[in-house]
């Protein structure tokens, strides 16, 4: 304690999505100076810059909340913003904060390596090149790896005109009068498949489950509403904070404890359905069989329409058995020509930093941790391998009812305290979570999910290979806030560095 640090930890953050960019505005406000963002794309934005399918790519939370609170922007064209917009937003960010020159550029991650002796990260890219840092905060966002079902016969097979994921879409692909194969309709696809409808020559809409969707209260903003957050940022805070914020909130409960509040939910979904699909048979098929909420609950005004236009538009659900050369092969031994296969897919969202390979205290990786699922203390720390280490977005910390971006805000207020513990330490110094107060805190997060909606017997991305739900909060955010607003130095161990 004598000897505290006379220098500010120097801090390497993976990934320049919402995470990596928020967290590297609050550090830069709190006077750290040696900061390195690595980022394996050209450019910033993480799952905002992947996914530019073509117009419909949009967030499913409003604008005003899906924002950094301390960066409002008064001028959102409409209350879910558009996925161009919501870009803009984020490199406007960049640039205000003066984060580029900290930006390393088309630098994958392929390993972080923490060198006991000397308390620091050693970080290594695609590239070759090396890094070292004090700490090392992991903002890898859970949706940037596009997942690809294992299909026999897969994409090598198919000879056709392009085949591609949502994530990944290829504008260059021309639509127009195709045969385009979509497997998936989750929440990418009832985004792109409204758009693509009115082009394409047919559509063979793949679905294994049907998804709950609801319509999504979404409208441009008046040029006067957005003149009024300007004039006055009191009411905007209050629109975001007071009114978008809490409505949100109240949804917590019905997934969590009170599900029935759901079949409210389920009984407007069908109304709509009914509304706007005249074909009986694909109107059966759209009404999902499992309980609403376990899997994500989505929005949309013209996914029914959609899907409903006979008759280029076919909803299959007779499962996929293989791909072939020049389409797909149903289980019931169909098969159906295709120019164009685009997977709707979604990502691999439990496995969070798997194609890293983190090695922590005497070697042991993440992957060795994360054997029997992922675990995180507060879903930022993980126990006895990685002192200095900080996930951003980590194990159970994703929402199905509100903004991932306040869990966000909560996580860089936790980081930045704990680094500010850190700094009372001599230099060199590291922490690592106590292994007995992990434990404790994943139980008390695994016993809040038990009863929960998505523990209703659904298979979804929110639960990994053991059945685990490794991935959402099971709770208010404002808990969570509460929970993650300031670091226990009890819950840590502070470890010298060998050779000090
Ligand atoms: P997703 O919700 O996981 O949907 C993937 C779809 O692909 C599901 O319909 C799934 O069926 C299907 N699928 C997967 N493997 C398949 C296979 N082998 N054969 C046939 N169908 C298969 O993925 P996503 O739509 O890309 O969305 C992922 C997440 O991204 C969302 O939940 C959301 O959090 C986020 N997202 C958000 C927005 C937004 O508006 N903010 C927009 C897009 C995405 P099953 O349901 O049967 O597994």
């Amino acid at each position: 304690m004598a000897h505290a640090r006379t220098r500010k930890p120097s801090v390497l953050i993976i990934g320049t999505g919402f995470g990596g960019i928020g967290m590297a505005i609050k550090l830069r406000q709190a006077g750290f100076t040696d900061l390195t963002l690595l980022e394996k794309a050209g450019g910033v934005g993480g799952t905002w810059r992947d996914n530019t399918y073509p117009p419909g790519a949009a967030c499913d939370v409003q604008s005003h909340l899906y924002s950094y609170s301390f960066e409002p922007k008064h001028d959102w064209s409409r209350k879910f913003g558009a996925q161009p917009e919501i870009l803009e937003y984020m490199e406007a960010c960049v640039r205000k904060y003066q984060l580029e020159p900290h930006i390393q550029f088309n630098q994958a991650v392929t390993s972080a390596t923490f060198d006991d002796h000397s308390n620091q990260w050693r970080v290594v890219t695609e590239t070759g090149d090396t890094f070292s840092a004090d700490v090392l905060i992991t903002a890898t966002g859970q949706l940037n790896r596009p997942a690809m079902p294992n299909i026999p016969g897969g994409l090598e097979t198919f000879r056709g005109g392009a085949c591609f994921h949502s994530a990944r879409w290829q504008h260059h692909t021309e639509l127009r009068n195709k045969r385009v194969a979509v497997i998936g309709t989750g929440a990418s696809a009832i985004q792109f498949v409204p758009e693509i409808t009115p082009l394409v020559g047919q559509l063979e809409l793949y679905q294994r489950s049907a998804a709950w969707v609801l319509p999504k209260p979404d409208r441009p903003f008046h040029q006067f509403e957005q003149a009024l957050f300007k004039k006055l940022p009191l009411w905007d805070r209050l629109y975001r904070g007071g009114l978008i914020y809490w409505k949100n909130e109240s949804r917590a409960l019905a997934f969590t404890r009170f599900s029935w509040i759901l079949d409210l939910f389920a009984h407007q979904a069908r109304k709509e359905a009914r509304r706007w699909v005249t074909d009986p048979d694909k109107l059966h098929h759209l009404i999902p069989d499992y309980r609403i909420g376990c899997k994500r609950i989505l929005i949309s005004n013209d996914w029914y329409r959609a899907v409903n236009q006979p008759p280029h538009v076919n909803l299959l659900t007779d499962g996929i058995a293989r791909i072939d050369e020049t389409g797909i092969v149903s289980e019931t031994g169909e098969h159906r020509p295709a120019d164009i296969i685009i997977f709707g897919t979604g990502f691999r969202a439990s496995e969070f930093l798997s194609p890293i390979h983190i090695a922590g205290r005497e070697g042991l990786t993440l992957n060795d941790a994360w054997t029997n699922g992922s675990k995180a203390f507060k879903g930022i720390s993980v126990s006895g391998f990685p002192p200095n280490l900080f996930m951003l977005y980590g194990p159970n910390t994703n929402l199905a009812h509100n903004s991932i971006l306040f869990m966000l805000e909560s996580q860089y207020r936790y980081v930045l305290s704990a680094l500010d513990a850190l700094s009372r330490y001599p230099p060199g110094a590291a922490m690592d979570v106590r292994e007995d107060r992990q434990s404790r805190y994943c139980q008390v997060v695994q016993r809040g999910l038990e009863g929960s909606v998505w523990d209703a017997g659904c298979s979804s991305w929110y639960l990994d290979e053991h059945g685990r739900n490794t991935v959402n909060w099971p709770g208010f955010t404002f808990s969570y806030r509460f929970a993650t607003r300031s670091v226990d130095t009890a819950d840590y161990q502070f470890l010298d560095p060998v050779n000090a």
